[in-house]
């Protein structure tokens, strides 16, 4: 029966082969292996010619036996002179064949197949081609789960530089490359797949190669050209990254042509509220302040809505960007709001922002969940009919309640705090209102790219003049009293510190644990000190209650499980310590650190590593002694976890690239951008014939993965 199947379904019958075929109809594909490819997602055929390898190795032959060295990947040719089972045990076997090769024999060792049958496969005095990895054994050198496969003299040639697959259990490199070889000569008369979705014109211009010869040449390249294959920078490489940005980039520019069409209010500067504020300050707006003023000012005057976000270091002056744009809104008679995640951040933001404002005549308002009943019914009122032109809130501006007169520009704080539903509705309480976004968790510019492809992005990448730095060390827990002994003299200094542990979601109890002994210890040692606890199964209320003491000075010492309140500031805080900082993201780190140094004294952090820390943890948190440069950090750390973990899994919808990298393919994302924006310009609906197998890939993507 299923042979049959086999026989009538197999590629040799090329007339009802698609790209949309399953794998299962594949010569040499049963269920059984049909099902190890599912598990990975790879149903048809289309799925494992996009399965592109992993990296690549040089195979070129070795002969020389003197030169082998332990760890080094060789490959040889020669005959399989003996074949045997070692029995260990009761159900331990080691599977090994002699191969004889005309420079000396090598031992082969299986501890377990990669498939049922494979041992078998290989017979006597068969003439093999055997690549893996040297080890020695009594000086005599082997090989473990080396890939051997029957060769031919005409083969010699062609395998010399082979690709590396992502390893599928049961099913060796060598079954892969065979299936991926067939399909592709199998596909070569499909009339779809010789469909190229990049139109011609943009080959010509990015100087791509068509995609099937990429996809020839990145399952079956050529060894003159090792190098680049090995930096993925080969022509088939570079054609099929800037593939898969494109379509993502396509999408997020054909959003937001979309979002041009929506008609918002012009404002117009007159410059009156913004001079007057300017004059206002003692000081002078850095460079990056003021490049990121003139972005958004510029995109206020369109009749569009703006659609920004300003990414900048804690501290780098971004609430001044905000309060200057506010007031060329305001100039023109619209209102502004501002949200933050939490009351507190809402509160310092009021604060610090009516002091900016309200000397201009600008009146002001706030709105949280605290907000006494009879004021928030003033305050609504004298939202809805204009009297207060900027109000600052906490979620409560969400509330149906809440109207305005004339909403101009919405302000989100630590944007990823949001989900993209509350941002809307905040921005429905207008009639398409400039949009601002502001985070201090600086996003290397690749990822911003993809991930808010939709939103212009400025950077503040300048500090203040005369930051002081904050001094960080990393040590370990044989000098922790070392650290207790300084912190004792912060202390008595008069200043504030913070103690800080990782909280782990899968055990949150032993955290707490670790925590709350922690600070029965410390209140113990430090008896003079006022200590205080702060962890995520205290109410809001309570933790509340704990900050504010924290901010008014009645706690000196603070205990904290959970991430002390991004933006929060405590001015007379001089000292972090980080417990178990190797659990930490550098990322998070950096977020954390930017929780001291926001006075006049000198500050520090000290990150101590737990026990049992790895050696590249250890390095990783070299990192934060030598710089303290957002944007640095975070491009190591989007190196080091890659682009989900940076985000966190939380801010799922981001798709998963099969061979472009955020951190590797940086540049070529660029141009990338550029040539999606100018295709869109073109042809915004992609209505033109040209264009409809990008309209149909980029929808097929955008329904995979991207919200909205
Ligand atoms: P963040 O970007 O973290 O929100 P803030 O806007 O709170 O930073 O600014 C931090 C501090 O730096 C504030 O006290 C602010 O007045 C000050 N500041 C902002 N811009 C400048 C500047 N160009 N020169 C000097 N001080 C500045
Ligand atoms: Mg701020």
């Amino acid at each position: 029966m299923f042979q049959s199947l086999e026989s009538t379904n197999s590629v040799s019958s090329k007339k009802s082969l698609t790209l949309d075929t399953s794998l299962r109809y594949l010569k040499g594909v049963g269920p059984k292996l049909a099902e190890i490819f599912a598990k990975k997602n790879l149903h048809v055929l289309r799925d494992l010619i996009h399965w592109y390898p992993r990296t690549y190795r040089d195979q070129r032959m070795t002969h020389d036996f003197s030169s082998l060295t332990a760890g080094s990947y060789v490959t040889m040719y020669g005959e399989v002179a003996q074949k045997r089972v070692l029995r260990l045990g009761k159900r331990k076997r080691i599977y090994e064949m002699i191969v004889n090769t005309s420079g000396g024999s090598i031992s082969c060792k299986y501890f377990h197949l990669p498939y049922r049958g494979y041992f078998d496969s290989i017979n006597i005095d068969q003439s093999v081609k055997v690549s893996g990895r040297i080890s020695f054994y009594r000086r005599y050198p082997e090989m473990h789960h080396p890939d051997i496969h029957p060769f031919n003299e005409n083969e010699k040639q062609e395998d010399e530089l082979i690709p590396v697959y992502t390893e599928l259990e049961h099913i060796s490199q060598y079954k892969i490359r065979k299936l991926i070889h067939l399909v592709l000569s199998a596909l070569k008369d499909a009339p779809e797949f010789l469909c190229d979705p990049l139109p011609k014109w943009l080959l010509e211009k990015y100087q791509l190669i068509d995609r099937f010869t990429a996809l020839k040449e990145i399952h079956q390249p050529d060894a003159q050209f090792s190098q680049d294959y090995f930096q993925f920078r080969s022509p088939a490489q570079r054609r099929l990254i800037f593939e898969e940005f494109f379509l993502l980039q396509l999408y997020m520019a054909q959003k937001k042509v979309g979002l041009e069409k929506e008609h918002a209010d012009s404002m117009t500067p007159s410059y009156q509220l913004r001079d007057q504020l300017k004059n206002s300050l003692s000081f002078k707006l850095t460079t990056a302040q003021e490049r990121t003023v003139n972005e958004i000012s510029q995109d206020l005057c369109q009749s569009f809505p703006m659609h920004r976000l300003v990414q900048g270091d804690v501290g780098c002056g971004k609430t001044i960007v905000a309060a200057l744009a506010a007031c060329q809104v305001i100039e023109n008679h619209f209102q502004c709001a501002l949200m933050a995640p939490t009351e507190i951040l809402a509160e310092q933001h009021y604060h610090n922002l009516s002091s900016l404002l309200n000397p201009l005549g600008i009146r002001t308002a706030l709105l949280t969940g605290k907000t006494k009943a009879k004021e928030k019914r003033m305050i609504l009122e004298q939202l809805a009919t204009g009297y207060t032109m900027f109000c600052v809130g906490t979620h409560a501006l969400i509330q149906e309640q809440v109207q305005f007169h004339k909403l101009g520009l919405v302000i989100i704080d630590e944007q990823h705090r949001f989900g993209a539903h509350q941002r809307s509705l905040l921005k429905e309480k207008g009639k398409h209102p400039h949009f601002l976004v502001m985070t201090a968790t600086p996003i290397p510019r690749s990822l911003a790219m993809t991930f808010y492809g939709d939103l212009d992005v400025s950077v503040i990448d300048e500090m203040p003049p005369g930051r002081q730095k904050i001094i960080t060390r990393k040590t370990y827990l044989s000098r922790r009293n070392k650290v207790l002994g300084f912190l004792e003299e912060q202390i008595k200094k008069g200043r504030q510190a913070y103690v800080v542990y990782p909280l782990v979601e899968e055990s949150e109890h032993i955290d707490l644990k670790n925590a709350t002994a922690e600070y029965e210890k410390l209140k113990e040692q430090f008896t003079q000190f006022k200590i205080g606890l702060l962890h995520g199964r205290m109410s809001v209320d309570e933790k509340q209650k704990v900050m504010l003491d924290f901010v008014n000075g009645d706690i000196q010492i603070l205990v904290s499980t959970t991430v002390i309140e991004v933006g929060v500031d405590v001015a007379n805080v001089s000292m972090m310590i980080v417990e178990n900082a190797e659990r930490f993201g550098l990322s998070q780190l950096h977020q954390l650190r930017g929780r001291v140094g926001r006075g006049i004294h000198q500050s520090y952090c000290v990150l101590i590593l737990g026990g049992g820390f790895s050696k590249e943890a250890d390095a990783r948190l070299s990192m934060m002694e030598k710089t303290n440069d957002g944007f640095k950090i975070a491009e190591a750390d989007l190196e080091l976890r890659g682009p989900g973990e940076f985000l966190g899994t939380r801010q799922s919808g981001l798709p998963e690239f099969k061979l472009a990298s955020l951190v590797r393919d940086g540049r070529l994302l660029q141009e990338v951008k550029q040539a999606a924006n100018q295709l869109i310009q073109m042809d915004p609906l992609l209505e033109n014939p040209q264009h409809q197998q990008l309209k149909k890939e980029m929808e097929v993507l955008a329904d995979k993965f991207l919200p909205g």
